[in-house]
């Protein structure tokens, strides 16, 4: 018999409240095809958090490598855990109806967008602050610093943990400011719904695709919850990465953990470096350039989770506003718009947003709507659009675990895509053995990895030149 702890009678009251029955009599087990699929397919689970914030009775906890753990006995078999995973399955059709109220078509990578801008905070110090220009940050300025919400569901490095990070609330601008930056590690960021069970108030969330998905399920079963929740921001997202990342470049790099402050994953100037902050305050580049040219562009080969690999939501194409790097570059192959955000405004509730942070010298934007050179993240196109399905599609077929989705593998696949998924496919194989990974860390950090940067910077630079002058030969 489960124990009648405090928690599980909070759990057995919020059923009654809402009218809901027990999904089994007996004693919960972790077979339980009711629970989310974290328990049944771990390879399933995105470690968004949802399962753990939505249980009415504290039942799921974040465990080891933050996945979640089921504490059994304080179970009530009410199923949210289930309805709102975002693992197993995610059909477009629904989402679709739901957050435009129109049946999905598909509009490539960006998805549905009623407006794009490129867009910087006009507060310095969240400007600088920003992975890009401080857009998400601003913007959730912006909310909390007129009243609309009273917190904001972010990130940053854990205190204790420093090269992990952890989900929080931010209420102040202080505390926003330190959530600033991209964090391209896994954090189960909704696992703080549980907090708002009790606290009174609205908020905005700044989260990851996966994380959308299980907003927007949330919304349905378990209205009253989200509801909490009025703003979604949605980050653009290539795939998270492995928590041991952090710790494994510190490694490579002869740093004790117990000595860093502070892990960066963009510090410094944009487009910012992987950096760590020691305990003298010494600032300590763990690679060689910078995010965009340096060792980091071999990280997504290496370390992306298991259910990353089989996204297919980049932009998170169900928030209210989605934010990405501005990546536009000149015929050069210059940035166009060094520490500037892309903003793509999905919904009203968006809409409503921006206005009213322009409005109030919040937010500087400049509208690229009808600007064919803001469709940027060409790689990433191709890798959502044609390298996921074809995973997917085989490795269905192989008889692994792969998300349910209601989009079909696209009819126009090249030979040459399909040899380029069995490619990154074998890579992120290989990276899932750690002497593996620690020796290809070792080189791409090292001065070693310097040639290779130098080698890759000519070749974009010449693509960017070869790509004008056609242009222009075509005028
Ligand atoms: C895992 C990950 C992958 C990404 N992949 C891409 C990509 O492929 N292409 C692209 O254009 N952009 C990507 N982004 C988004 C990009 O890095 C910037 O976050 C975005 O451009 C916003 O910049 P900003 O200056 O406006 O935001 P900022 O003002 O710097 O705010 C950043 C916000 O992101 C939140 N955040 C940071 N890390 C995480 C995390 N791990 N989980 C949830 N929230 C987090 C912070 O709490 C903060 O609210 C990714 C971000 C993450 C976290």
């Amino acid at each position: 018999m489960p124990d009648c702890s405090a928690e599980y009678q909070k759990g057995l009251d919020y059923m009654a409240r809402r009218g809901m029955q027990a999904l089994c009599d007996s004693p919960v087990t972790e077979d339980q095809p009711f629970l989310s699929v974290a328990f049944t397919a771990p390879e399933l689970c995105a470690r968004c958090g949802s399962c753990v914030g939505v249980c009415p009775s504290n039942a799921i906890v974040v465990g080891e490598k933050f996945y979640p753990a089921l504490n059994a006995g304080n179970c009530v078999a009410c199923g949210l855990c289930g309805d709102v995973c975002p693992g197993g399955e995610v059909q477009y059709a629904d989402l679709a109806e739901q957050v435009f109220g129109e049946p999905f078509t598909d509009r490539g990578f960006d998805g549905w967008v009623e407006n794009t801008y490129v867009g910087f905070s006009t507060e310095e110090r969240i400007k600088k602050g920003g992975a890009g220009g401080g857009v998400v940050t601003g913007l959730l300025y912006h909310l909390l610093r007129t009243g609309q919400v009273d917190g904001c569901l972010v990130t940053r490095m854990n205190h204790t943990t420093p090269w992990l990070g952890e989900p929080f609330i931010a209420t102040s601008f202080e505390e926003l400011r330190e959530s600033q930056g991209s964090r391209y590690s896994i954090i189960p960021v909704n696992s703080l719904w549980s907090q708002l069970r009790e606290r009174p108030g609205r908020f905005a969330a700044a989260i990851l695709p996966c994380q959308v998905h299980a907003f927007r399920k949330l919304q349905k079963y378990d209205p009253e919850l989200a509801a909490k929740i009025t703003t979604v921001i949605g980050l653009f997202c290539g795939g998270s990465l492995e928590p041991d990342l952090s710790s494994e470049m510190l490694l490579v790099r002869g740093i004790k953990r117990s000595d860093i402050t502070n892990f960066k994953f963009r510090g410094g100037d944009w487009p910012g470096q992987m950096q760590a902050v020691l305990r003298d305050g010494r600032v300590r580049p763990l690679h060689y350039s910078n995010y965009k040219d340096g060792a980091y562009n071999y990280f997504t080969s290496l370390y992306m989770p298991e259910r990353c690999q089989t996204c297919l939501d980049g932009s998170s194409e169900f928030a209210d506003i989605s934010v990405s790097d501005a990546w536009t570059r000149d015929e050069n192959g210059e940035y166009k718009f060094k520490e500037h955000s892309r903003i793509l405004v999905r919904t009203q509730v968006g809409d409503e947003l921006i206005e009213s942070a322009t409005a109030a010298g919040d937010l500087v934007i400049h509208d690229v709507t009808t600007d064919p050179s803001y469709k940027t993240h060409k790689m990433q196109t191709r890798r959502k659009g044609s390298l996921v399905p074809i995973r997917v599609d085989r490795w269905r077929r192989a008889g692994r675990k792969v998300p349910v989705y209601d989009r079909a593998i696209p009819d126009d696949v090249t030979v040459k895509e399909r040899i380029t998924e069995r490619l990154s496919s074998a890579m992120l194989r290989a990276g899932k053995f750690k002497p593996f990974r620690i020796v290809f860390m070792g080189f791409l950090t090292s001065m070693l990895a310097v040639p290779l940067i130098k080698v890759r910077l000519y070749l974009k630079k010449r693509k960017y030149q070869r790509r004008s002058a056609a242009k222009r030969g075509a005028q």
